[in-house]
């Protein structure tokens, strides 16, 4: 593991870490490279290249650990407003076999964590969002977030899944929970989006060397490909897409039967590869002025980018 990884994610916290970011030119190209922009407008002219080039995508409007209602409110309009925006794009480019148009939400954006009552206003929140996604043609899928909000997030789920059978979930292959999670979301068809898990857990719940989380991952993707899920395969790492295409052919899945995932900004080059191959390439795309949290989760996956990041900032 990149052992400045905790002191990256710890720094997360920190307002003096973000100002330096936002007064700094070149770290704000820096941001731009992950997150295209701070409005809906710079969104969706990032999202129409995507969908030219034959990539479908979920988009992330961002906003984390919302502790009063009005923003969780504010959160959901954004999102009805994206949703209008989104189904008006011309996704003729993107593969068929699953919706061109996504968006992902985090619950705690839409009031899980707003004391007692915070899981049901959320679950209440994503069930909206979902009955105007379905009008419009978009899906949806509910980001994983930290641990302690695991079983809230997947009981959310359950609930509102029978009525938008494409309600996606995404599994942390680094949970110890995740190979039964993924057994259970097998079960009943459910489309999971598996990744290995981008937040700081305790050896408590979650495996801590890569290896292990590579190796968890594999497993759970073995329970997804051999089930009836559909498998979202959200990753960069040349060693589990290579892992994942063998799979896909052993089970005869087609394109939108499962999807690629990566993130906007990064290894664009190889989902460009992949959509070129006939394959149902989906990138995550995150907008809004929250974006520091997002920022620095993908500082701390790679040392390179930390040290564009020291740059940036140094240069100032
Ligand atoms: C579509 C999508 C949705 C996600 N949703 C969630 C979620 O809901 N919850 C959650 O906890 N995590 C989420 N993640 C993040 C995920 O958990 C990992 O933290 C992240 O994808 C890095 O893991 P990796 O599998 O790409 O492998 P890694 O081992 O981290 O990376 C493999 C290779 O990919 C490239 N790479 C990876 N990350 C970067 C980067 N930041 N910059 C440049 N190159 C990079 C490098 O070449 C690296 O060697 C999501 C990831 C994707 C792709």
């Amino acid at each position: 593991m990149n052992p400045l990884r905790p002191a990256i994610l710890a720094a997360a916290g920190s307002e003096r870490v973000k100002r330096l970011l936002t007064s700094s030119p070149a770290a704000a190209a820096l941001v731009r490279r992950f997150v295209p922009g701070e409005s809906r407008a710079e969104l969706v002219a990032a999202v129409r290249e995507l969908l030219a080039s034959g990539r479908a995508v979920s988009v992330d409007f961002l906003g984390e650990n919302t502790t009063d209602r009005s923003r969780a409110d504010a959160a959901v309009a954004e999102y009805l407003a994206l949703i209008n925006d989104l189904a008006a794009l011309d996704t003729s480019a993107v593969p068929r076999g699953a919706a061109p148009l996504e968006v992902s939400v985090k619950l705690s954006a839409l009031g899980q964590a707003l004391g007692s009552d915070g899981p049901a206003i959320a679950t209440e929140n994503l069930r909206v969002l979902c009955t105007k996604a379905a009008e419009a043609g978009v899906w949806v899928t509910v980001d994983a977030e930290d641990h302690t909000t695991t079983a809230r997030t997947l009981a959310a789920i359950r609930e509102v899944r029978p009525d938008f059978w494409w309600l996606g979930t995404v599994v942390q292959a680094y949970l110890y929970r995740s190979e039964d999670d993924c057994r259970e979301l097998a079960e009943v068809g459910a489309r999971v989006r598996l990744c290995k898990g981008a937040y700081r857990e305790p050896d408590t719940v979650a495996y801590q060397p890569r290896a292990e989380v590579d190796r968890a991952y594999l497993r759970c993707l073995r329970v997804l490909m051999r089930g009836d899920a559909r498998p979202l395969v959200a990753s960069h790492d040349p060693g589990l897409l290579a892992a994942a295409a063998d799979l896909v052919t052993q089970t005869a899945r087609r394109p939108g039967e499962m999807e690629y995932q990566m993130l906007y900004g990064i290894r664009a080059d190889e989902q460009l590869r992949l959509a070129g191959r006939g394959d149902f390439v989906r990138v995550y795309v995150p907008y809004g002025g929250q974006w520091y949290g997002y920022l620095m989760r993908r500082l701390a996956e790679r040392p390179a980018n930390l040290a564009f990041f020291l740059r940036a900032v140094a240069g100032r």
